[in-house]
């Protein structure tokens, strides 16, 4: 199991990473408790977003994440990681899908990023298939 110290060493490159790309890249969801402000408009909330987008670091509430995001494609990973993100924040229970996406996410220096890529999203095909499934 990695270590607290490493997940966030892990974090601080992949956020230089996509800096120096310009790639977008979901961040997560961090808990301003009752009462922060959005840190974009200064309107009154909780949830505060952070994401990479074209070099610069930024953070906002939901609505103003939604319009500032909006030129950027959703992709089902996209998706999946603000879905997690907000999990997360809010303290609820991940699925198995969930967990196993986490653990190939944090496979990515043994394996490499294509590949780790890769294995993301075909578990993700598989839950939209399994999804599909359950609802009959
Ligand atoms: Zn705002």
């Amino acid at each position: 199991m990695e270590t607290i110290e490493q997940k966030q060493k892990k974090e601080s490159a992949r956020i230089a990473q996509a800096l120096e790309s310009g790639d977008f890249y979901f961040i997560g969801i961090g808990d301003g408790g009752v009462g922060c402000c959005c840190p974009h408009c200064g309107a009154e909330g909780r949830w505060v977003y952070e994401w990479c987008w074209q070099g610069k670091r930024h953070a906002a509430m939901a609505g103003c994440y939604k319009v500032l995001t909006r030129s950027i494609p959703v992709t089902d990973e996209r998706k999946f990681w603000e879905q997690l993100s907000t999990k997360m924040a809010k303290g609820k229970e991940l699925s198995g899908w969930d967990k196993n996406i986490m653990n190939l996410d944090s496979m990515r220096d043994q394996y490499g990023d294509e590949w780790v890529d890769k294995k993301i999203q075909e578990t993700l095909e598989k839950r939209r298939v399994w999804a599909a499934n359950k609802r009959w």
